[in-house]
């Protein structure tokens, strides 16, 4: 194998090796750190051609978000991030007694009408970071003593995320890595991250194709989502608990959500699938049928988190109908249906969970 430094074609573009990897060859064409080098430049070379005319989700624009063009996300191929914190509101054995690493990406793919997260759904918010940085944030986070690497919406940006986690895997990232998403995604795309995620935990918000092209204005979501859920299945498989770090007893609030086991409270997670669904007010019916649908498909291979924590905020204004939580007798009976269904392992959220308070401040801790 030769290299020079020059043009490199590949898929219609044309890139050039930087001068670290050619220096490295010069040195050394068999070290590890010019094999290293290579590879990374090689995933750099992919990750641009995926973004030049991006299909990463199921609206497939087509756009070149390395120009700057936008599609349904709203964000380009740079990297916009607006949070990476310990987080102590996700299900038990997510969060652990010393949080979760939550890093949330800016932009989303869905854009649903009574998103919780608006402000860094639109983009509004985010500070550009590069992939590099991305990988030192996950050891930070990691350092900090997280449970977890969980990747809060990262569907459009799966390509740089993969790249950062085999860097930061290399520099001695151990943790599990959790993918946090609403559901609306790609199987192809799942598959660049084959290895390299321990938990799924997306979102299942509809099963009626109304809805969903009401809220989300994707009225495929129902097949897409499902598809997309037998993939992550195929490749985590069950769920696997670790046993909690002995030597931590921070107590967790009333309103975390609480596990419906109690044999195994405070285990998080290390391998496997919760499925959240978010119970949206005049949604019943329709929040039945998910709920079946997903212990008819998966029986007890996969947690389901039923969630009454719906805040409706000033946006949701041209939806009257969504412009209110959810009742009390609401929730129980969508929990007691589902204990009718016979699901076992599963979350449900306990106290005050609907407050805007759950809603974390965007003020780019950790970026
Ligand atoms: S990731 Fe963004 S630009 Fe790419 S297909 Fe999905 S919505 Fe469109």
């Amino acid at each position: 194998m030769s290299l020079t430094r020059g043009t490199v074609y590949f898929t219609h573009s044309i890139f050039f090796f930087s001068d670290s990897c050619y220096n490295a060859y010069i040195n050394n064409p068999f070290s590890n750190l010019f094999l290293n080098t290579l590879t990374m430049e090689l995933f750099m070379i992919e990750r641009f051609s995926v973004y030049s005319s991006c299909t990463l989700c199921h609206h497939r624009c087509g756009v070149d978000r390395t120009s700057g063009k936008l599609g349904r996300c709203r964000v380009p191929a740079d990297l916009y991030i607006a949070r990476a914190a310990l987080h102590y509101w996700e299900e038990p054995c997510i969060s652990g007694d010393c949080g979760s690493g939550t890093v949330f990406f800016s932009g989303c793919n869905l854009g649903c009408v009574f998103c919780q997260n608006h402000s860094i759904a639109k983009a509004d918010i985010g500070r550009k970071v590069s992939v590099a940085r991305l990988s030192e944030i996950f050891l930070e986070l990691q350092a900090k003593g997280a449970a977890n690497i969980n990747l809060v919406t990262p569907t459009h940006y799966v390509p740089s995320i993969a790249e950062a986690l085999k860097m930061a895997k290399t520099d001695g990232l151990t943790i599990p890595i959790v993918y946090n998403t609403g559901g609306y995604e790609s199987v192809e795309t799942l598959r660049l991250l084959d290895g390299l995620v321990d938990i799924y935990l997306p979102d299942f918000k509809y099963m009626d194709t109304r809805l969903s092209a009401r809220y989300s204005h994707a009225p495929d979501y129902p097949e897409v989502a499902k598809a997309a859920l037998a993939e992550m299945y195929r490749q985590v498989g069950d769920p696997k608990f670790l046993e909690p770090p002995a030597n931590l007893d921070r107590e967790t609030s009333d309103a975390t959500l609480s596990a419906d086991r109690d044999d195994e409270p405070n285990s998080l997670m290390k391998k496997g699938i919760i499925v959240r669904h978010l119970a949206l007010p005049g949604c019943e019916d329709d929040s039945r049928a998910v709920l079946r649908y997903l212990y008819e498909t998966y029986g007890d291979h996969i947690y389901i988190s039923i969630m009454n924590q719906y805040t409706p905020l000033p946006h949701v204004a041209a939806y009257p109908e969504l412009n209110r939580r959810i009742t009390d007798e609401e929730y129980d009976r969508l929990t007691d249906y589902a204990v009718e269904l016979g699901i076992e392992n599963g979350f449900i959220q306990e106290g005050e969970t609907a407050e805007e308070s759950f809603i974390p401040e965007f003020d780019y801790e950790g970026v």
